[in-house]
């Protein structure tokens, strides 16, 4: 039983190692990359061509955020690291 519990325990552990989110790039936002111009007009179509989309991943303890170009697959698989917005 102990062996059981503490299988659960390192598995809880290790997902909440991995304590972060995403929030996708809004169209309408200034693109990443520091062009100045929106996203949809900069690397949006780039990224849709290939499948791919531009996202926040904000860590949940310290709050630093670091920008990813996903592509959709893997975004889809983790859905539910998906947030609307910055909580
Ligand atoms: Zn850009």
């Amino acid at each position: 039983m102990k062996k059981i519990l503490d299988s659960f325990l390192s598995f809880f552990n290790s997902t909440k190692e991995e304590a972060f989110y995403y929030v996708k790039m809004e169209r309408n936002e200034k693109c990443y990359c520091g062009s100045g111009k929106k996203y949809k007009s900069c690397h949006y179509p780039d990224h849709q061509k290939r499948s791919k989309i531009a996202v926040r991943k904000i860590d949940e303890k310290t709050g630093e955020v670091e920008i990813k170009v996903l592509s959709i697959k893997k975004l889809r698989k983790e859905h539910f690291r998906v947030r609307s917005s910055i909580s």
